[in-house]
């Protein structure tokens, strides 16, 4: 190997089991870091959110009930990244070790001499069991637990499972794969002594928010999941453990399962709200209709200023970026009042290390204005959105004091695909929390006709609603509070009095 290049590293790793809160910290520190991400079907929706954006993003699963990529194909690709010095991540469903060709996967790249790590992820039979209220073991009821895979094509030849030491199986069975199997292998493990009345669950997307668990008996559970129509990808659950649903399933109804909800923040900020809005049980569709971009404007002099106004999270991230090409860090504020528009500003500033002094109840320029009422101004520094309102800076001018607004990026149309487009145009509710996403989002549709006549409205405050106002909207709810948790409070509430 001497003299020739090195090699870069594989990471086996765990995303769980679909609940993108079930992913670890170390599985989300690698998707950040990552060159190249190898990824199958089930991983969570908003796994790969934190990825690079210059991350290359290959899927490598099956799709639907089609063809998969062929497993060596994958195993070529991991290894001809790693050998171009490449950070790969191996992203796969629930556990890699658990049916998840994690094992092969391990001893290719030990055969090619590539370094590897492995990072568990929470197995489906485990958290599924969990998330319906079934303990895979429980005291006096099943000391053991035994993993099987019951494989979902029913074309394949009979597997090497063997169905008498299944049946004699002193614990809890979970089977993976097998739903669509479940009258062969319930009348296999009947045949070979397991008793007919015990109990058995299939838990049907598990952890995700349309999780859905049939009960009955060994007996009884095929049929019951035929008439339910349960699909892949589910586990079975057989043993005395299943019954045990009946009093600890915990997960309560999901307040918008069954509704769609368009996003239509810029990428960088939408998944915050659509993963909130999908923990609620909708199903979002986001179409970042805007983007932020940096403008190239000079840093001013900051001690010069008395106060520092911030609009907007993007606001802090932009003007920080700036400070930091000078070297300047927060101390460079210090001698500043300075006052955040909203939380949402504020905790952009917490995280470089600024508690604001002044955050106003109502997260508009006005309410800022009347907050900073007994703030002595001599100097102020607006540092915003290139296309805003000139409610503060024109305030704070009137109190005499001399006001520098410095723009620091401006929101630009972002091209939205026409999947994407057509499923927001259909969607159960689109929300808007900016003046500028009205304006690009309904550009991108091309006329408000292309919104479904019962699409439902949210507006996050009176200024955004003007603006769609001014182009023939009428939102059917404005949020109370302006801010994220402000939308969704106004959604749940009117999702609730139609429901
Ligand atoms: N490595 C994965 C399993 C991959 S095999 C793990 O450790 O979980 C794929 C099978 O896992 C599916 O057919 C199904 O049986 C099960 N599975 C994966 N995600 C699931 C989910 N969210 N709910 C129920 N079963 C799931």
């Amino acid at each position: 190997m001497a003299g020739g290049p090195v090699s870069g590293r594989v990471y086996l790793v765990g995303a769980g089991p679909g609940d993108p809160g079930l992913l670890t910290a170390r599985a989300l520190e690698l998707i950040a870091s990552a060159d190249v991400i190898l990824h199958d079907r089930l991983i969570p929706e908003s796994a790969l959110d934190g990825a690079r954006a210059d991350a290359e993003l290959l899927f490598v699963g099956k799709e639907g009930g089609g063809p998969s990529v062929p497993q060596e194909r994958t195993e070529q690709v991991m290894v001809e990244r790693a050998q171009a010095g490449m950070t790969v991540l191996r992203l796969k469903g629930g556990d890699p070790f658990v049916f998840g060709r994690g094992g092969e996967e391990a001893l290719t790249l030990r055969a090619a001499g590539i370094p590897f790590e492995i990072v568990p992820g929470v197995t489906a039979g485990v958290a599924a069991s969990a998330y319906a209220g079934i303990p895979v073991t429980h005291r006096g009821v099943a000391s053991a637990v035994a993993l099987i895979t019951g494989h979902e094509d029913p074309e394949k030849e009979e597997t090497a499972i063997d169905w008498n030491a299944l049946a004699a199986f002193p614990g809890t069975l979970v089977l993976y794969m097998g739903v669509r199997r479940l009258p062969h292998i319930a009348a296999s493990l009947i045949a070979a002594g397991r008793p007919a009345s015990e109990p058995a669950a299939v838990v049907e997307k598990g952890t995700l928010p349309d999780q859905r668990t049939v009960s009955a008996t060994l007996e009884t559970i095929a049929d019951a999941v035929a008439r339910e129509g349960v699909r892949a990808p589910s586990i079975t659950v057989i043993g005395p453990a299943a019954a045990l649903s009946q009093e600890i399933s915990w997960l309560e109804p999901k307040p918008l399962l069954g509704l769609t909800v368009a996003v239509t923040r810029a990428r960088a900020q939408a998944s915050g709200l659509a993963r909130r809005l999908q923990a609620l049980g909708a199903k979002t569709v986001q179409t970042p209709a805007i983007r932020v971009q940096q403008l190239p404007v000079e840093l001013p002099d900051l001690s010069r200023y008395d106060l520092v106004c911030l609009t907007s999270p993007n606001g802090v991230e932009a003007l920080f970026e700036r400070m930091d090409e000078h070297g300047l860090d927060s101390r460079a504020l210090a001698g500043a009042t300075v006052a955040a528009i909203g939380p949402g500003t504020a905790r952009a500033l917490a995280e470089h290390g600024i508690a604001a002094d002044v955050v106003p109840e109502k997260f508009v320029a006005e309410s800022l204005v009347q907050a900073l009422a007994d703030t002595p101004v001599t100097h102020a520094l607006v540092a915003r959105a290139q296309e805003a309102r000139d409610v503060l800076p024109e305030a704070l001018r009137a109190r005499g004091a001399e006001v520098d607004v410095l723009a620091l990026y401006e929101t630009v149309a972002e091209p939205l695909e026409n999947e994407a487009l057509k499923a927001a145009c259909e969607a159960d509710y689109v929300t808007f929390t900016s003046s500028s996403t009205v304006r690009f989002f309904l550009e991108a549709a091309g006329c408000n006709a292309a919104l479904s006549p019962t699409m439902r409205i949210v507006s996050i405050g009176p200024v955004t609603t003007d603006t769609l106002r001014e182009h023939g909207l009428e939102p059917h709810v404005t949020a109370a509070r302006h801010d994220v948790d402000g939308v969704i409070d106004a959604l749940l509430a009117d999702a609730a009095a139609r429901a």
